[in-house]
């Protein structure tokens, strides 16, 4: 229907989050009326963020060396990990200004439908992390949904039986069930991570 080269543009657009065929089509079409200037900065930071940004080797945040700016900054308590799924649900949390510990990005949720089990997310390095010891608490702050919630209770069961010292705890509830962290308003996160709970 298209030329090759737009025919390729609306399929790669297509293929991200919540872009359906007419959107990619609507998105190719202005990306063609744009300068080649406009044009090329998209194409550029698209390219460069997939060349400068990978993970902290500590807690799997994006990073753009081998250390997130959360576990360089010195200030930041090293004695509390908050837990979430995703590197995007790190800026969430960060916004509500009652967070002064460091993190641990999962990678995701347990999901045994989807096959997504224990090994595919940083869960084996969360307990290392904790068994280093100088933890004294670990938030667990993944999503009020069915596959965060059991996230959360696989890793509360196994860290009370490797670390009995370290507390655990989980956001209290009052965010929307079955939303996502990323989508919560900051007072309402915020109230949630004051009010966290012992699991
Ligand atoms: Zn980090």
């Amino acid at each position: 229907m298209y030329a090759p080269p737009v025919q390729r543009l609306v399929t790669e657009l297509g293929k991200l989050p919540g872009i359906g065929a007419r959107t990619a089509q609507r998105l190719a079409f202005h990306i063609l009326r744009t300068s080649p200037e406009e044009a090329g900065a998209l194409a550029d930071a698209i390219r460069e963020v997939k060349e400068r940004i990978g993970l902290c080797e500590i807690c799997f945040n994006l990073a753009d060396g081998p250390r997130c700016r959360i576990c360089e900054d010195e200030r930041r308590d090293t004695d509390v990990i908050c837990v979430v799924e995703e590197a995007g649900d790190v800026i969430p949390v960060e916004r509500t200004h009652e967070y002064r510990g460091r993190y641990h990005v999962l990678g995701g949720a347990l999901s045994p439908i989807d096959g997504v089990d224990p090994d595919d997310l940083k869960i084996a390095e969360l307990f290392t992390r904790v068994a280093q010891g100088g933890i004294r608490e670990v938030v667990l702050a993944t999503n009020p949904t069915t596959t965060g919630e059991a996230t959360a209770l696989h890793i509360a069961d196994r860290l009370r039986e490797r670390s009995p010292d370290v507390v655990v705890t989980r956001l209290a509830s009052g965010l929307p069930v079955g939303g996502d962290l990323e989508y919560a308003d900051e007072v309402t996160l915020g109230k949630a991570f004051a009010g966290r709970r012992r699991l």
